[in-house]
Formats: structure tokens, C-alpha cells, sequence
């Protein structure tokens, strides 16, 4: 449902010099508890009113009747002074006289990575995501890696409403054995969002994840587009505790089907070149789950993985962190009152990404639409015919057999029963 047709503006950054600095009063202490955040509750998916626990799929969740938790936690961030950008046909533009890679707003559509963006890999490590799940094509991805045996090895990004629309889907996910992170409620360019916006975007597709995953609240989420500042970086991280993941790798697999230019063989083929490539950096490759396409892409270069000795990790498992924010490395250890904020992330040789050497005619051509939006599309997307796609890149018991919610913050019981009876009733 979520398209990807702007996606072409966005998807042939190269990872740029500028890494700006972590503003580190966006991190929350280690005492914050971000699992009191969310409901503790474990509704069932085959129940027909399941979607009524949620905002309607498909768009920006009512910024009017968020939890009253999440608005409250909100206030005590020191978001840094970035206002949000406008859609310019749909590409994010920033007010006259600011510079969107400048260390103030760090957009990562205009090339910009800070210290704590995940991206670089460590050295020979394939992280494996895929993004937009749970969709049509997912069933077919998932007996895939089963079969190979990288099911826990999978990074799903999914989309809240998707799941909404399929909640077996992520469960069957989960029961795989897979990482679950977020990927938004209606995939919007986050930047563009008031922060009330990115609250509910980010916020209901943690609880969505969490009914559904055993009240495991995830830890990771990528932005939709790649489309992240500063300011939504700060909500992400000081609300949520949320760490950032872009890619340093687009496979251009959503770009199959709606762009001429890129067929599965050209796709495949870019994508074996750069699997056989140096392995300096670690691979971030920018995969999708949504459409039979895609997921016959990565059925296509699995070989190449292997026999070029790449190893395969989720993202939590390649920088060797935690998969959840309250739970350690499998979707069945048990949840914990862990703390969030005080991970230290081992990014590194953020100037050089696997990928720019391998394009670098690519990397120069894209590079020079760098901060001139009004005229970046065009100019991507005639770069796009000669070098593809280089890409910036329940309970606290853990038991779900109770269907009762256990709310942790009285305000946002009542916040919450207002909204579904506004929406649903
Ligand atoms: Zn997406």
C-alpha cells in the first residue's frame, strides 16, 4: 500500500564527511523508564475488534488525543531548534538560509549521519533488514530464511498500520524468530511532521509491536525514506529511546516494477557486485518485504552472500546490542526493566562507506544535488540511469496469556478510551 515513488529522490546518497556530534541531553538517563510508556497488554489478533486498540492505518495518528505519557515525556526533552521542513513535491525542504547537512539539522535525505546513527557495519558484517512489513510478500521471505536458516537473523522494520491489517504476519515474524523494530504507523516523511506527529507515528507502532511480541518494546526503528533530522532523531531517541537506522546500501528493490531503468537482473547484478566487493565496512543493505519483487531480489543474491563470506546479523546482533529496550537478544528471554540510554554505539569510519568506492561516478553526480532541493529529483534521477543506487544510507512477566491491560499511567487509559470511542464507535 505504501509506495515508494519519491523514493528515487532520496535513494542515491552517498554517506557524506558531515557526521555531526550527539547533543547528548537528547539521551535519557539510565533511570528512565520508557516501558511505562506503553499499555502492558496483550490483545488478541483474531478478535475483530483488534483494530480498535489503535489509530486508523494509512495516516499520521490524531496528534489531539495522543497519551498523555507520551506528550508529558516530550515535554522534558531539549529538542534541538530545528523547525519542521515543508514537502516540495514531496521532497523536504528547509526554510531559506538553513542548511539541512549542517550539524544543526543533519538530514539524512541531504547526506547527513550523526555518531549515533546505525548504518556502517562492523567489518565483513552483512546486517539484514527488510522494510514495510508485514505485507503480501512476506510469507515467501520468511520460509525463505527459514530454510537457510537466518530467520533470527532478519531485521523487520514494520509498518503499524500494516499490522493492523495483518497482525498474524508480524506474529509469524516473532515466532520465526526475527527482530521486530519500527518503521512508522503510516511510513510519512518524518521530517515534515509536527512532533506530535512523529510521537504517534512512532509511538502506536511500539505498542502495536509490543501487544504483539510479548510486551517486548523495540529498540530500533528506521525512518521511511531514509528521512530523518535532528529534531526527529531527539523524539525518537529522548521520548522513545529509540536508536536511529538508515543504510549505507540501497538495493533500488522497490524501484522494480515503477521504474524502467531496474529489473530484477540489474538490481541482482548491482547487488552481486557490491556483495563481492571489499568488506572493509560491514553491509546495511536497504531491503523491502512488501512486494513479491523485492523479496525475490534477496532470494536471488543470497548465494552471493555466502560465497563471498559475508556473515549475517540483524542489526542489534552486528553492533552486539540488546534487541529490545526491555529485553536482551531472542524474542523469548524475559522482559526486564532495563534502563535506555546508555548504550554507546561503535560507529564507525563514518566518511567511507562500502559502496562509495564502487560508485563513484554515482557519488559525484549525486553528491552536487546536495542542499538544492528544488532541483534534486531531476538531477537524481537522471543519475539514476548509469550508476544505481549507492544510498546514504504484556506484560511485564513477559506473558501474553492475559488479555486484561495492566496501564501503567492512569492519564493515558482515559486519553486512550476517549480516542477509540471517537474513532470507532
Ligand atoms: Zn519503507
Amino acid at each position: 500500500m505504501f509506495t515508494h515513488t519519491l523514493l528515487s529522490t532520496f535513494s542515491f546518497l552517498v554517506i557524506a564527511a558531515a557526521a555531526a556530534p550527539v547533543d547528548e541531553s537528547w539521551v535519557q538517563p539510565r533511570d528512565s523508564p520508557v516501558h511505562e510508556l506503553f499499555y502492558k497488554r496483550a490483545p488478541n489478533p483474531s478478535d475483530p475488534n483488534f483494530a480498535s486498540n489503535y489509530p486508523a492505518p494509512g495516516s499520521t495518528p490524531p496528534t489531539d488525543s495522543l497519551p498523555q505519557a507520551w506528550t508529558d515525556k516530550l515535554k522534558t526533552i531539549n529538542l534541538p531548534d530545528v523547525q519542521p521542513s515543508s514537502p516540495n513535491n514531496g521532497y523536504p525542504t528547509y526554510a531559506d538560509g538553513e542548511t539541512p547537512n549542517d550539524q544543526k539539522i543533519c538530514s539524512f535525505t541531504y547526506e547527513c549521519t550523526t555518531d549515533e546513527d546505525l548504518y556502517n557495519p562492523p567489518s565483513g558484517v552483512l546486517a539484514l533488514s527488510f522494510d514495510d512489513g508485514p505485507g503480501e510478500a512476506s510469507p515467501d521471505l520468511y520460509s525463505f530464511l527459514a530454510t537457510n536458516n537466518i530467520s533470527t537473523a532478519a531485521t523487520h522494520f514494520m509498518i503499524g498500520g500494516n499490522i493492523v491489517y495483518n497482525p498474524t504476519g508480524m506474529q509469524a515474524a516473532v515466532d520465526a524468530g526475527g527482530l521486530i523494530a519500527v518503521h512508522t504507523w503510516s511510513h510519512q516523511y518524518t521530517t515534515t511532521l509536527s512532533n506530535e506527529g512523529v510521537l504517534g507515528e512512532l509511538g502506536w507502532t511500539m505498542q502495536i509491536i509490543s501487544d504483539l511480541n510479548g510486551g517486548r518494546i523495540p529498540k530500533y526503528w528506521r525512518p521511511p525514506y531514509g528521512d530523518v533530522d535532528n529534531r526527529v532523531r531527539a523524539i525518537a531517541k529522548g521520548v522513545f529511546g529509540l536508536e536511529t537506522v538508515v543504510w549505507n546500501t540501497d538495493s533500488a528493490d522497490w524501484a522494480i516494477g515503477s521504474d524502467a531503468q531496474y529489473t530484477h537482473d540489474s538490481v541482482v547484478s548491482q547487488v552481486n557486485q557490491w556483495l563481492s566487493g571489499n568488506k572493509t565496512n560491514g553491509l546495511l543493505l536497504l531491503e523491502h518485504e512488501i512486494k513479491q519483487t523485492e523479496v525475490d531480489v534477496f532470494k536471488a543474491i543470497f548465494p552471493s552472500i555466502g560465497s563471498n563470506g559475508w556473515t549475517i546479523k540483524n542489526v542489534a546482533d552486528a553492533w552486539g546490542m540488546d534487541w529490545y529496550v526491555n529485553s536482551g537478544k531472542t524474542n523469548t528471554e524475559a522482559i526486564t526493566t532495563m534502563s535506555v540510554g546508555a548504550s554507546t554505539l561503535a560507529v564507525t569510519n563514518q566518511t567511507t562507506s562500502q559502496q562509495s568506492s564502487t560508485s563513484a561516478s554515482a557519488s559525484a553526480s549525486v553528491s552536487t544535488t546536495s542542499g538544492s532541493a528544488s532541483t534534486t529529483s531531476a538531477q537524481v534521477a537522471t543519475s539514476t540511469s548509469t550508476s544505481p543506487a549507492t544510498a546514504a544510507a504484556a506484560a511485564n512477566s513477559g506473558s501474553s496469556s492475559s488479555a486484561s491491560s495492566t496501564l501503567v499511567i492512569p492519564g493515558f487509559a482515559l486519553a486512550g478510551l476517549g480516542f477509540f470511542a471517537a474513532l470507532f464507535l
